[in-house]
């Protein structure tokens, strides 16, 4: 049985759609993006803060989630939902990235990765198989096939090299599956080589994936790259299957990759930004530790309806940065969320009205005007380093 997919509507002047996956957890409206809780938690919320912002689905991760607690603890619960109290779609990446940016003292192999735990200092394997028996045990709606990452100026070689073994683990990942009402997606690589992209899309869409991921990117890739390879692969996929932009971006990236056609996305940047004390706002970031806010007796984003805006004002959140207290974070959290959900939802409604190509264009017009009015923060922190 494959994930039910249903295609609402189409943008008439781009490739943007609006669809509804239909999760063992409840429907998903797309284009959505997924609110990145890696250890079984969106760091400094609990699941009523993300039910009332309208959380769509809660993106946990095999390579941390595998050092602790372990797939037994997942186990004996019976699976993520319950063990963090939280009953909507649940996403899991395979592990994957972690491996490529993260873990120490590793070696891979056509088996799999051989790493240390950073939690008990053991050596573990994360292979194939092993990837979907730990997302087998917790229970996501959504696993990821393990893909082997590299870095994109990588040479061509390696880029291939690593595209083929993520090809034959795609495989290995879909024959290890045991039950069919947990979805599989696979991962599109190639770097930024449109050829290998062609040729990756073209062997794993041959196969029966509920979806598929493209897989790779803010990997050291420019923007203008991203996009491209991002507009090229997603023309590659087919239209009757979900396909999901993975770890990117911005508001503005979003906005480009629904125009090429992406539904599904996922990001460490708002929640990541909240906690360094900057907010998405409807008239460009907001670094709330700056001076500026000390005195400043006004909502971060007035035109904002998070549970933060029309409660507290930037003086407020400023205090409470300065004195390190955990609401801080967690406030400019719930705000930035809430900014990328809003996006998602206006998003979808233009598509469904058609027209969504004008929408992108003056909301891309108005970011971009925002980020050079002078109030510009320096460019965002590089992906690869929000990990
Ligand atoms: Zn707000």
């Amino acid at each position: 049985m494959r994930l039910p997919f249903r295609l609402d509507a189409r943008d008439p002047g781009s490739r943007a759609r609006a669809a509804t996956l239909s999760t063992a957890h409840g429907p998903v409206s797309t284009p959505v993006f997924m609110a990145v809780g890696t250890r079984a938690t969106v760091t400094g919320l609990d699941p009523s803060d993300l039910a009332a912002l309208g959380a769509p689905v809660v993106l946990g991760n095999t390579y941390h989630l595998m050092l602790r607690p372990g797939p037994e603890a997942f186990s004996r619960v019976g699976g993520i939902h319950r063990f963090m109290g939280y009953s909507g779609p649940v996403l899991t990446d395979s592990g994957g990235y972690q491996i490529f940016s993260l873990a120490g003292d590793r070696s891979l192999t056509e088996e799999g990765a051989l790493f240390r735990s950073y939690v008990d200092g053991r050596r573990q394997l994360l292979s194939p198989e092993r990837s979907i028996e730990i997302q087998t045990a917790i229970g996501s709606d959504i696993m990821m096939v393990l893909d082997e990452c590299i870095d994109s100026t990588s040479t061509e070689a390696a880029t291939r090299a690593a595209m083929e073994r993520t090809h034959r683990w795609a495989l290995r990942s879909l024959a290890a599956r045991r039950d069919p009402a947990q979805a599989l997606f696979a991962i599109v690589q190639g770097g930024i080589v449109p050829e290998l992209r062609r040729e990756s899309a073209a062997f794993l869409t041959e196969h029966p994936f509920d979806g598929f991921a493209i897989g790779g990117l803010a990997v050291g890739d420019t923007r203008a790259a991203r996009e491209d390879v991002t507009r090229a692969s997603a023309e590659l996929l087919p239209e009757d299957r979900p396909r999901y932009l993975m770890g990117v971006g911005t508001p503005p990236d979003l906005l480009q990759a629904i125009l090429a056609g992406v539904d599904m996305f996922d990001c460490v940047l708002p929640t990541h930004l909240a906690w360094q004390g900057t907010a998405f706002t409807s008239t460009g970031r907001v670094k709330v530790t700056r001076g500026s806010c000390a005195t400043a007796d006004m909502a971060l984003d007035a035109a904002c309806t998070c549970p933060t805006c029309p409660r507290f004002s930037r003086a407020y959140l400023h205090h409470l940065f300065k004195c390190s207290e955990p609401l801080g974070p967690r406030l400019l959290s719930l705000h930035n969320l809430h900014h990328y959900f809003s996006l998602m939802r206006e998003a979808r409604q233009a598509i469904l009205e058609g027209r969504f190509a004008a929408y992108a264009r003056a909301k891309l017009d108005a970011i971009d005007r925002h980020e050079h009015s002078g109030r510009r923060l320096g460019p965002a922190p590089s992906l690869s380093e929000l990990g």
